[in-house]
This record gives C-alpha cells, structure tokens and sequence, in this order.
C-alpha cells in the first residue's frame, strides 16, 4: 500500500470533519449536507483525495504552490532547523540565523527601494501590518491627518479587519459592519465586466483617475496610501489594461502618497517577474508577500518596507509596538530559503516569462474560440475565461451570477482538474514547474470541462 492510502472511509471522515470543523469561505450548513472533498497526498502539480482520484492542482493550493508540492529538500531544510532551534520570538530585539538570512535574501530579490522586511504570518496579517504602518509613518513624518487608505471594490487583501476593510468585497463587508473609518474604494481596472462601450486603453485610464477623483474629493492632505493588487487574484485575475498603471505612478507620485503594491499572489514569479511590481513597472512604498514565499510548505509572510518608509521609523519611530508570536518563525523561515533556492536554482521565474508561461498563454487564450467563453484571459502563469451566454456580448452575462461557475467547477473536478470558479469567470494559476505534458493536460481538461458544462447548459434550457 503506497504510503499515501487513507485508512479511513471517506464517508466517516467526513461525518468527522462536519461535526468538529468550520471551514473558512464555506457554508457549513452545506458541507454538513454535502461532505467535504479530502485530500490526503500531493506531489509535484498532482493532487489524490481520500478515494484515489488523482486531481492536477490547477490552482497552486490557493495560489501558492510555486515549486509543487512534496519538495523534499523543503521538508529536510524545516526537521533540520526544528531539531536545532524550534522556535524563538523576534521581538525585543532578539532573532536568530534563518530571520536573518531570509531578511536579506528578500532584500536581495526585490526591488532596489526595499532593503528591510517585517516579518507575519499570512498575507491578511501583512495587510493589517500595512494598515498600522502607513498611518504611523504619516504620524512620524508629521502629517497624521493623513488616515484615509484607498484601495478598490472587489480588491482582496485579507480576511483580518483591516484585510477585509482594504479589500472591496462587499460580501465580507457586510459581516462584521466593515470597513473601518478611513478606508475609501474606488472602481477596479476590470475592462471585460465593466468597461462599457470604451475601449480597453480608455477605460484603463478612466479606473486610475478615479483615484485622482477620491484624492482630490477627499482632500489630498488627508490621503495616506493607495493599496492594490498588481493583478486581482481572488477578485477574478483582473489583468488592467496597459493604460492603468503608469496613471496609477503619475497620480501616487502627484500627491506624495505610499503606494501599496499587494504581491501576496503576484510576487514570487507568478507573473514571470519576481515581483508583480516589475511586471509594470510600478515602484510601490510598501510590498506585503506571503503565499508563494514558501510555496505554502509553513505559514510565513512579511511586508517589504522601502527605505523611504524604513528610515521615518529608525530617524523619527521609536518602538513599533506591533507583531506577531509568529513573526519570523525559525521552521517557517527556513522553509521560505529552501523554497527561494528551489526558484533560483531551476530559474522557476525565467522559466514562466520565456518558457511555460508563453507556452501555457497560446493554448490558454485559444480556448476564447469555445462557444461559451467571451474572454481568455492569462499573464504569467495565472488566466481567466469568462463564461458568457451570448458569444460576442460582453455586457451580457449569466443570471443569476454565479450558478454557472460553480457548476463549471464542479465539473471540472470531476475531470480532475482544480480551477476556481469566481462569479462565472474560470481561474487558474497553476505551480510554476508546470511541464509542458501536464500544461497540455491543464488545456484538455479545461476544453472537456467546457464542452461538458454548455452540454448540461443546454440540457436545462439554460442556453
Ligand atoms: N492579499 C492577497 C492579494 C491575497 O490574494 C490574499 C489571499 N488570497 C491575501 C492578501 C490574504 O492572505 P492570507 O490568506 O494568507 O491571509
């Protein structure tokens, strides 16, 4: 029996889990009904459940699987620290060798502005690191009127208060009464959904002059920050068009505020650069990362501080009375530098701008010929099709939103292949050692999933 066979029936461990586990984004009172999917091995971009079915993990886990999964040389690096040092804090000014070496490997790999990190958890504990820092750095600098965050409707930024809050998800916003004061949005670059009769050039600098319009509504003494993520991940891989970040430079650069480049999906190669940032040319104040930083081996993140904000807080700070137990976690460090080498040495980032990355694209993008989809969409490795009932009209869409994605998903599961379903847009961004082999399967698979769910569309009078 391969190490990996589970022992148990998937009928009990599911009875199991629906009486003694709330899961995060899900609705208990269906996975109660319904059962949970399990999944009990993965190696490389392969994923097996409790009953054997093989899956290729066409999502990375959530976005975070850069080098696949079972990467032992990961594993040895985290047992050979926890037997040396299982842990010690960083506070108090105290660290040890892996926050150290981390530190400066990240120093080395991002852009030049960054040369300090703050070490969290989690991409939602870097934002609300983020949310503390702006305004304590605008207080240091001696214009502490200067609270308001902006970030854009449907952004992610996490699910903590402040995470929820920059972010634009209504949903999320509507439990827990969030946002906080001081967070505006404005709209998002999403041409395909929102673009209306403009062209994408068009619209893509009509979105960044909204954030002049908030700026200059607001008042541009009491604006601290402009939070966003290089391309939405969890809001639909939103890819803006050509037009929106340069705008988006000139109008930060106007009125002096820190940028916020969120690069907890886009950092770490995603879009064939190391930092989403690169991609576009932007040069963000502050940088939160997480996910692809230990292709989710341990939980680690962090948010890369620019010496224009680094320096406020050595000149002028005094103590930073913010962290986390888990800042800078010795196992959860040394899996981030096992994970780095692993990028390095098999050139994972060159590889997703001049091999796979185009590779994936052209196939990708020709499933736009499907009768169901109105937009193929990718950069790097992360893409989206947009499902459509009417082919060639954008502005109509399915109603209600959603019902089709899900289904879609569903289905394509069960042709064993991990997408994500966001309103009725596919999502993939699958680990970036994707062969080419198993990216022709990715396309396979995608192709039957749609033939399979305009088939049941059509059965149902749906189409
Ligand atoms: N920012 C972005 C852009 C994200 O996509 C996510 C997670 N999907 C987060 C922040 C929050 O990260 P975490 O789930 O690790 O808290």
């Amino acid at each position: 029996m391969p190490a990996h066979s589970n022992l148990y029936p998937t009928k009990d461990l599911q009875a199991r889990d629906a009486a003694h586990h709330i899961h995060p984004f899900t609705d208990t009172g269906a996975l109660s009904r319904e059962g949970s999917r399990i999944i009990t091995h993965a190696e490389g971009v392969w994923l097996t459940d409790s009953d054997g079915n093989r899956y290729l993990d066409g999502m990375a886990g959530l976005w975070c699987s850069q080098v696949g999964h079972g990467r032992k040389e990961i594993v040895e690096a985290v047992h050979a620290q926890m037997s040396e040092l299982d842990y010690y804090n960083t506070f108090f000014k105290t660290t040890h060798p892996p926050a150290i070496e981390l530190a400066e490997k990240l120093a080395e790999l991002t852009p030049p502005q960054f040369n300090r990190v703050f070490f969290v958890g989690s991409g939602s504990e870097a934002n609300d690191t983020v949310f503390r820092m702006v305004r304590t750095y605008w207080d240091l600098m001696g214009e502490g009127e200067r609270k308001v965050i902006i970030g854009r409707w449907n952004g992610y930024h996490g699910s903590t208060l402040a995470g929820t809050s920059l972010g634009g998800m209504k949903a999320m916003h509507s439990q827990g009464d969030l946002p906080v004061p001081g967070v505006h949005h404005i709209a998002q670059p999403y041409w395909f959904g929102e673009g209306g009769d403009m062209s994408p050039d068009e619209f893509g600098l009509w979105a960044a002059r909204e954030l002049e319009r908030a700026i200059e509504e607001i008042g541009p003494e009491k604006v601290g920050a402009f939070i966003a993520e290089p391309v939405q991940g969890a809001g639909g891989v939103i890819i803006p068009p050509d037009t929106y970040w340069p705008e988006i430079s000139r109008i930060v650069k106007k009125y002096n505020i820190l940028l916020v480049a969120d690069e907890v999906i886009c950092g770490f190669g995603r879009l064939g650069t190391w930092f989403g940032s690169e991609y576009y040319g932007i040069e963000p104040d502050l940088m939160p990362i997480a996910k692809g930083l230990s292709s989710g081996y341990l939980p680690i993140g962090g948010v890369m501080v620019s010496d224009r904000v680094a320096n406020a807080f050595i000149e002028r700070g005094g103590e930073f009375f913010h962290g986390y137990t888990y800042s800078g976690h010795p196992a959860c460090c040394a899996a981030a530098i096992a994970n780095l080498e692993i990028m390095q040495r098999e050139k994972l980032v060159e590889r997703v701008a001049s091999d796979i990355g185009p590779y994936l694209q052209a196939k990708w993008k020709a499933l736009a010929e499907h009768p169901l989809v109105g937009e193929a969409r990718m950069v790097g490795l992360v893409g989206a099709l947009e499902l459509v009932p009417a082919k060639g009209d954008r502005r109509k869409a399915f109603a209600p939103v959603g019902e089709v994605g899900t289904l879609c998903r569903d289905i394509s599961f069960n042709n064993g292949l991990v997408m994500r379903a966001v309103r009725d847009s596919m999502i993939i961004s699958p680990p970036l050692v994707l062969s080419h082999d198993e990216a022709d399967i990715l396309v396979e698979r995608t192709q039957k999933t749609l033939d399979d769910t305009y088939q049941a569309l059509k059965r149902d009078g749906r189409l």
